[in-house]
């Protein structure tokens, strides 16, 4: 049991990623190639990725945020409209809205899952009477498929379309009307954001991509992903072709304002060699889950800590292992847990504190504590756990282990 005993020393982060001898040999292969960004990687990385998703197409980029940034730009969303995404996410889900002058709203969670709930969602489209809501922006929080139907008929209803954040939700699907539908493919998105950042899925270092099923949006994607450049479709004829009528060889041309949020050939790389393996690590997260639910049951009473609720016909992408737990009964607080579980080698970290308590959002949005009750009082609750496919049945049990030690140790004053 030497193995074991050394395991018990090792840190154990929220997350973290997988990269093997082949994946750094795929990498190495592109530095000996002629072609470090915009080689033959980049497609490649498309094509397999689309294919994962079941989308017609993808658009890899810098990272999650350059991804939900060109989706605003191509969908053309900007000033005097509204974009409403929920305050349980990371900070670049409201934040690409401001990036093209449009204003955010939220609408408010089911605490029990963590993702947005569509009857929140619903008032908060009632509200707008003047319909300036253009763009719906929900999470599959920790990897858990929102209600993507309900939100896009919603959305469809209001005349706004849904932009689902999918950085969590790699190989999760779900069940509707009997078809299993792919997060990153389904009908319930016009486009689907990934991160391939080292605590996702897939980590290429830094990383994005946005899928869709819609060509021209496609095109749109790739035009502000590259300057707004063309190299075809040309707009001044006359500077474009030679006297011999053909198109002079230097020749490129500006038609929307653009940026450089291209990803180079060693990272796609990378990513194609870690999509091949993501069925098997959404296999063993399920498996890990699996794992923490039944010690979690043993040990804890359900009133006290419980993991997140699973919708009927989901698959869990498990991106991350949230438990809630009523600090306040145990009488200790949330930063003591942390902090001794830090001391016993065991990393957790809290995902998320509500974007409208941000002092950015309390002074651009004017909000503030009470506004979107149930993303706080979840917020209040919720502790993620480590949750990455090396994890192994000892070390989830020593998770549980000392969670249990850290929450019933007597406070310290
Ligand atoms: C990671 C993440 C992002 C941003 O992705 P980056 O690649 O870090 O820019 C956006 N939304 C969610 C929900 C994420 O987890």
């Amino acid at each position: 049991m030497k193995v074991t005993q050394k395991r018990e020393y090792q840190f154990l982060p929220y997350s973290r990623q997988h990269v093997t001898q082949e994946d750094i040999d795929a990498v190495i292969k592109v530095l000996r190639s002629d072609w470090l960004t915009q080689g033959p990687a980049l497609p490649r990385f498309e094509q397999e990725l689309a294919g994962v998703v079941h989308a017609r197409n993808a658009v890899a980029c810098a990272t999650g945020t350059a991804a939900l940034h060109l989706a605003m730009l191509a969908l053309g969303i900007g000033k005097g409209d509204v974009v409403v995404t929920t305050p349980n996410t990371f900070l670049a889900d409201a934040n690409c809205a401001l990036f093209v002058g449009a204003e955010v709203a939220f609408a408010d969670i089911d605490p029990d899952t963590g993702n947005m709930s569509p009857e929140a969602l619903a008032e908060v489209l009632a509200r707008d009477s003047k319909k300036r809501v253009k763009a719906v922006i929900p999470v599959h929080f920790g990897g858990q498929p929102v209600d993507l139907p309900a939100i896009s008929n919603l959305a469809a209803a209001h005349g706004a379309v849904v932009v689902d954040d999918a950085c969590h939700g790699l190989g999760a699907t779900y069940e509707h009307e009997g078809h299993t539908w792919h997060v990153g493919g389904s009908p319930h998105a016009l486009i689907s954001i990934f991160s391939f950042h080292p605590v996702k899925h897939v980590a290429m270092g830094e990383g994005g991509a946005a899928a869709t099923n819609d060509d021209k949006l496609t095109a749109r994607l790739r035009l502000f992903r590259n300057h707004g450049m063309v190299k075809e479709g040309f707009l001044n004829d006359d500077m474009a072709t030679s006297p011999e009528g053909t198109v002079n060889p230097w020749y490129y041309e500006m038609q929307q304002l653009g940026y450089n949020y291209r990803v180079t050939d060693m990272q796609a790389a990378l990513g194609i060699r870690q999509l091949g393996r993501l069925e098997r690590s959404v296999e063993r997260r399920n498996e890990i889950a699996r794992f923490y639910h039944k010690l979690i049951g043993q040990r804890f009473e359900p009133a006290l800590v419980k993991p997140l609720a699973t919708r009927a016909g989901v698959r869990h992408a498990y991106h991350l292992f949230v438990v809630r737990i009523d600090f306040e009964r145990f009488g200790v607080s949330r930063a003591t847990v942390m902090n001794r579980l830090r001391e016993a080698n065991i990393g957790t970290q809290v995902h998320y504190i509500p974007i409208h308590l941000q002092p950015y959002y309390r002074e651009v949005n004017g909000t503030g504590p009470g506004d979107f009750p149930d993303a706080e009082k979840y917020y209040a609750q919720a502790l993620s756990l480590p949750m990455y496919p090396d994890l192994t049945d000892a070390d989830c049990e020593r998770v549980v282990e000392e969670l249990e030690k850290a929450l019933k140790t007597s406070r310290r004053l």
